[in-house]
């Protein structure tokens, strides 16, 4: 029998379409899963007919690989990684190949792929994005790990992943170690601003403008046909249109309270980490948090009471006004997600090429959008853009959108509608472009308290000065 071009261990939800996936494109695929059954029920079911070899275990399944082996795990996150990482490395050679496509957080990469080459072998860690959906018809890549491993990979994986409409594959090389978890983590994060965004701009529509769902469903629309165009608005639209057979709005009768599975929590502690201001994310994760103490909120609404205003405006201005806000602050999270990225890159040594990580998320992925595009344009013709915002595209695009935000965010503390995110965006722009900020305050502060000393702007950086506020000795 031949031999298989790639082996997956992992037949569940992303594993299962992801082989079905790879068989399509002519790849051969071993497939293992630590519960056996689930093989033969795979290769009997959905992978009936096709060019699949099933395991029944990891012997098995590494004898049945073409060398250098490529060995993909897409399995639960930890420990579950490290346990087949031991399992696994009896049976291969040097030069194999241990993939995971699962969502690892990147230090635990960083660490896997030292340990693995160590045994001779390479690694890749790899984010894989898009959910089920993607991971059958392709989804967005971004592999990082052991840069000889590359060329073995390449031709699997950017076949099977998203391409452009343009025809270029959603998936790059992203960088050594763990580079490609640390994007996909960012992406994560971005994903988590770009809904809590929206969500706000849902809220303002439905309680400040008392919009239906029905009205909401031809905004969202709208949207999705103009500089918004994008996989979350796209399904916002098609969420907000949505009725059972019984005439039910489902939107109406969800609890809540936002779960989350930690990667927006790890970029917003990464960026804390790496002092970098973040602080669209972090408002995201907040906002998720906030959203779960639901039995506070419900005893705090009984008691504490906001503004009795209610909205006598130009809808239709404020829906405008909504957009223009909605797509300043996307330009100034994905502003703030580079920033991070370029931040990291520098304290792990990582060449990343921002013009093709925006390429890698143009499609197949959840953050997908025509926006993309315009990034990847800015940094093509600036690869040294130190923030988005300096884009001359870019720059005219938040500069035409001012006002609109600032109205925004003046209505929303004028009703009492929380703005977290968008209102965060303002500050950060605000804050990015201001020449002195009150931190002169804050260091004199500083020296009063604890003699922190601090520099002056009529002397060179680096000399510093403290002085005596109180007089006393
Ligand atoms: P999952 O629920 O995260 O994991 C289930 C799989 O992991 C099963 O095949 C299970 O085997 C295996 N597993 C768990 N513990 C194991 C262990 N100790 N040793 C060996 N195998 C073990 O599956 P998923 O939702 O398909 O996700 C797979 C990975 O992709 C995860 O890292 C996830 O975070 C990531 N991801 C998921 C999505 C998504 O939309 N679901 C999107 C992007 C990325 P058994 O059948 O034996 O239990």
């Amino acid at each position: 029998m031949s031999k298989a071009d790639i082996g997956l261990i992992g037949l569940a939800v992303m594993g299962e379409n992801l082989v079905l996936n790879m068989e399509s494109k002519g790849f051969t695929v071993a497939v293992f899963n630590r519960t056996v059954e689930k093989v033969e029920k795979f290769v009997s079911g959905r992978g009936a007919g096709k060019n699949f070899i099933g395991c029944k275990s990891i012997e098995e399944f590494c004898a049945s690989l073409e060398r250098p082996r490529k060995v993909m795990m897409l399995v639960k996150a930890g420990a579950a990684v490290d346990a087949l990482i031991e399992q696994v490395l009896p049976y291969l050679e040097e030069g194999d190949i241990i993939i995971d496509g699962g969502n690892s957080h990147y230090p635990d990469t960083i660490r896997r792929t030292e340990y693995v080459e160590s045994k001779g072998l390479l690694y890749i860690g790899t984010g894989v994005s898009g959910g089920e959906e993607g991971a059958l018809l392709g989804p967005s890549i971004m592999p990082g790990g052991s840069p000889a491993a590359w060329e073995s990979v390449k031709p699997i994986f950017q076949k099977i992943s998203a391409h452009t409409e343009t025809g270029e594959p959603c998936c790059e090389w992203v960088g050594s170690d763990g580079a490609g978890h640390f994007v996909k983590m960012v992406h994560n994060g971005i994903e988590y601003g770009d809904m809590q965004m929206i969500c706000e701009t849902y809220q303002m529509m439905k309680e400040g403008l008392g919009l239906s769902n029905e009205e909401m469903h031809e905004v969202f629309k709208a949207w999705n046909e103009s500089e918004l165009d994008s996989y979350l608005i796209e399904i916002t639209r098609d969420i907000l249109g949505y009725k059972t057979e019984e005439g039910e709005a489902v939107i109406d009768s969800i609890l809540d309270t936002a779960g989350q599975k930690g990667t927006g929590k790890w970029t917003a502690v990464s960026a804390l980490d790496c002092g970098q201001p973040l602080t669209l994310i972090g408002e995201a994760v907040f906002a998720r948090c906030l959203s779960a103490l639901k039995d506070e909120r419900v005893a705090a609404s009984k008691v504490l009471s906001g503004p009795e205003t209610s909205f006598d405006g130009d809808k239709a201005q404020m829906i405008e006004d909504l957009k223009q806000a909605l797509y300043a602050s996307k330009i100034v999270s994905y502003a703030q997600g580079y920033q991070l990225m370029r931040a990291a890159a520098a304290e792990h040594g990582w060449t990343l090429n921002n013009g093709e990580i925006a390429l890698m998320w143009r499609g197949g992925c959840i953050i997908r959008s025509v926006f993309l595009g315009k990034i990847k344009e800015a940094f093509d013709s600036n690869p040294d853009l130190v923030n988005l915002l300096l884009d001359p595209f870019f720059k005219d695009a938040v500069e035409n959108a001012q006002a609109s935000w600032r109205r925004v965010i003046m209505k929303s503390a004028e009703l009492g509608i929380p703005m977290p995110a968008i209102g965060a965006a303002l500050a950060y722009f605000d804050g990015y472009r201001s020449e002195r900020l009150p931190a002169n305050l804050l260091q004199a502060q500083r020296d009063y308290f604890g003699a922190h000393t601090y520099e002056r702007l009529d002397k060179p950086r680096g000399e510093f000065f403290h002085t005596n506020w109180t007089g006393r000795g």
